[in-house]
């Protein structure tokens, strides 16, 4: 018989703990559970394959997305617009760094699941032809951001200026599932840290569910 190890947090801080300390904690939450159980335990994480799944996108974010797509079709209908890229792993992220196409080693916004590329998906044919104009007026509508005037085709769920707070909350949590798996506390996903993710996942998202509820007693309380 299996032995049931409940995951608890030796080293690190508990989730519960860095939530608390952020601005929207039930949101990361969300994109907590998100990066783990979704992307850091799907097989495309350490390839280095370009992949354009919206299944791959934060939920509120590709809610957002959808309806900027919906908008977008109902005033241009003839175009097609379709996601070119939408979660990028660290390896990519590099490949594409050493060969010129971007200023950004690792952990850019599409490896947190929060970036998308646009196309024109018309006929078949990828070209960056939609009317990006309009593109970026909806997502603005939507709360999105554009990286406007250095790409036109890429759309991110938070702010320039949030993007090193996102990557030090996702190191902390990072480092705290780590501890819970009990690999080495690096804040670094690789292979080992991805088997370990696997093998647990059942109790990782117990621990999730656990950190929701007591998440909610405490900020209820508060
Ligand atoms: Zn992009």
């Amino acid at each position: 018989m299996e032995k049931v190890l409940d995951l608890y947090n030796k080293k690190s801080k508990s989730l519960c703990f860095y939530l608390k300390e952020s601005k929207n904690p039930f949101m990361l939450l969300k994109w907590s559970k998100h990066f783990i159980l979704n992307l850091a335990s799907n097989e495309a994480f350490l390839e280095d394959d370009i992949q354009n799944s919206a299944d791959y996108l934060f939920p509120d974010f590709k809610l957002k997305l959808l309806q900027v797509l919906e908008k977008y079709s109902e005033n241009f209908p003839s175009d097609v617009p379709a996601f070119f890229e939408t979660f990028r792993s660290n390896k990519r992220q590099f490949f594409l760094f050493q060969t010129g196409k971007t200023k950004i080693k690792s952990y850019g916004m599409h490896y947190y699941g929060i970036a998308a590329d646009l196309v024109n998906f018309k006929n078949n044919l990828v070209r960056w032809t939609l009317n990006y104009d309009e593109i970026i007026r909806l997502a603005k509508l939507n709360g999105l951001t554009s990286l406007r005037p250095y790409e036109d085709c890429h759309l991110q769920f938070i702010p320039v200026e949030s993007q090193n707070a996102w990557r030090s909350f996702a190191r902390n949590l990072t480092i705290c599932i780590q501890d819970l798996v009990n690999v080495k506390t690096d804040g670094i996903i690789g292979p080992h840290t991805f088997g370990q993710i696997l093998t647990n996942y059942k109790r990782l998202e117990h621990y999730f569910y656990e950190t929701e509820r007591t998440l909610s007693k405490e900020l209820n309380n508060a």
